[in-house]
């Protein structure tokens, strides 16, 4: 195994013998070792001054597409690398540790809109020519999901609709948080579908050019990420061609379910991974430099601080090797991201196994926050100030556990899935839990439930004339 350098220097954190080096391709590996040295000359520099000064890594995205990295998951006949799951985490994961996480969460946000892009590619002329131009033009890509009205569940956009008009659809979307808002060059956003009649799940994506958003760059300002730029975003009524429609009217829940979940929870997954290993770099450069002159030791002597280490070594790799485990399965069922396969628009491989996809989020999150609180310790008080880096990555890693979904709304859903059956999920606040229901009435007395049935029988009856209208607007009448 060779050993790693930085910027032509052996380089002061862990070397390969603590990296599943195995799970690599050759030409992974090849990549991984440019991506480094990127890392040391161009990305972790700007790294710095992006945390300080609130700087969109524009920069570092041109140093990416030197590389081809923009368009990693883009067929080879597409002018990409026609890469696999496994090399989109090595990229990320490579990116956090040695260069700069903010990039690395606006690069994961690219490729989950890359991916969107390319589930429903096969058949539409304009997301071919986007996806064709991304490292030429650096045209950075990001998701706009996320709904001012309800908070991280990013799957209910209330606040967002669309309507077909003549020669294509007009697009209003509310987003409170979007990466990249304001910087991107295009953006998928999610909205209701045109036909929607008060059914959440029906939902649908657009593709939406950089100059069609509103977005509020100036009053961004984090604990972490600080680089990410994850504002506000405004499509305020704009009109886009049929082909700006991505999939089929109605796909958008498929789109989260196949491509945009499996993607974003892998990939941030990885970025968690790379952020809890900068974090274990930095602490090994220094507390084998730093001595204790009254006892002739290095701080990396003391027994307590080797335990802190081998922990977190072993609890980062155990999350590290689910990660990729996961990557390898979605290359498995994917024949290695072979994105034809989506020709047929019912082919929804990695959607099985969204489940997975939510526990490697958790851990990763979960993990991360720990580790760099750990490696903090391990510095003491110098570890505490800016010029180390470690109070950097301990706040990046932070947004792990809050970014959507939550790692709260991830315990639950793997808990309740595995106790009450996936339709308990209930994504969409559609089924009633009759549980609750009749004990809630249980509690009221007979003038009690007389006056609830009253007001239940006025809305029914409401809601009845509400159809009848629609109907009757819906035949022309
Ligand atoms: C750095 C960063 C980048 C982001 N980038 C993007 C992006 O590119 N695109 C995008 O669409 N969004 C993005 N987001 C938004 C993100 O996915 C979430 O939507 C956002 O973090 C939610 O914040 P909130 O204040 O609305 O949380 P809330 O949803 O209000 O959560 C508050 C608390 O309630 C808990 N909670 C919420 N729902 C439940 C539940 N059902 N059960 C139990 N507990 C619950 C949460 O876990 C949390 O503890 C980003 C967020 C961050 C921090």
């Amino acid at each position: 195994m060779t050993t790693k350098t930085w910027a032509s220097e052996k380089f002061s954190g862990l070397d390969y013998e603590f990296d599943p080096q195995w799970i690599l391709t050759p030409a992974q590996t090849e990549l991984q070792t440019k991506l480094i040295d990127l890392c040391a000359t161009v990305l972790r520099p700007n790294a710095v001054e992006s945390d300080r000064s609130l700087i969109y890594p524009r920069k570092n995205f041109e140093a990416l597409a030197s590389l081809g990295l923009l368009g990693l998951l883009v067929p080879n006949v597409w002018a990409g690398l026609g890469e696999n799951h496994i090399c989109a985490a090595m990229v990320v994961e490579t990116i956090a540790r040695y260069g700069c996480p903010s990039t690395a969460m606006c690069y994961v946000m690219h490729l989950g809109a890359t991916a969107a892009a390319l589930f429903r590619a096969a058949d539409n002329p304009e997301l071919q020519a986007l996806l064709q131009r991304l490292d030429q033009d650096v045209f950075i890509g990001t998701l706009s999901y996320s709904d001012p009205e309800t908070g991280s569940h990013f799957w209910y956009p209330v606040s967002s609709k669309a309507a077909a008009v003549n020669g294509g659809w007009q697009v209003n979307k509310k987003a409170s948080w979007t990466t990249s808002a304001g910087f991107a060059d295009w953006y998928i956003v999610q909205t209701t579908s045109p036909d929607f009649d008060g059914n959440y799940s029906n939902l649908s994506c657009f593709l939406i050019y950089g100059d069609e958003v509103k977005a509020e760059p100036q009053k961004w300002d984090a604990l972490g990420l600080r680089g990410n730029q994850s504002g506000t975003l405004l499509v305020d009524g704009v009109t886009v061609p049929t082909g700006r429609m991505v999939g089929p009217k109605g796909d958008g829940a498929s789109s989260n379910d196949e491509t945009v979940d499996p993607f974003f929870l892998l990939c941030s997954s990885a970025c968690w991974n790379g952020i809890a290993m900068g974090a274990i770099d930095i602490a090994k450069m220094h507390t084998t430099r730093k001595k204790h002159v009254d006892v002739g030791m290095r701080v990396a002597d003391y027994p307590t601080i080797q335990d802190y280490v081998g922990e977190a070594i072993m609890d980062t790799n155990a999350s590290r090797a689910f990660v990729f485990q996961m990557g390898q399965l979605m290359d498995q069922v994917t024949n290695n991201c072979d994105w034809s396969i989506h020709a047929d628009l019912s082919a929804m491989p990695r959607a099985a196994y969204l489940h997975w996809y939510w526990q490697i989020k958790f851990e990763a999150a979960k993990n991360v926050a720990h580790v760099c609180d750990k490696m903090l310790h391990a510095c003491g008080g110098s570890g505490f100030k800016k010029d180390m880096e470690i109070e950097r990555y301990l706040r990046d890693g932070k947004a792990g556990w809050v970014m959507g979904p939550t790692n709260e709304v991830l315990r639950q859903f793997v808990g309740k899935m595995a106790l009450l059956g996936i339709e308990s999920l209930d994504y969409w606040n559609q089924s009633v839990n009759e549980r609750v229901l009749h004990n809630e009435v249980k509690k009221l007395d007979p003038e009690g439930k007389r006056k609830l049935a009253e007001q239940l029988l006025e809305q029914a009856a409401k809601d009845d004339a509400a159809t009848k209208v629609k109907t009757l607007i819906g035949t022309g009448v």
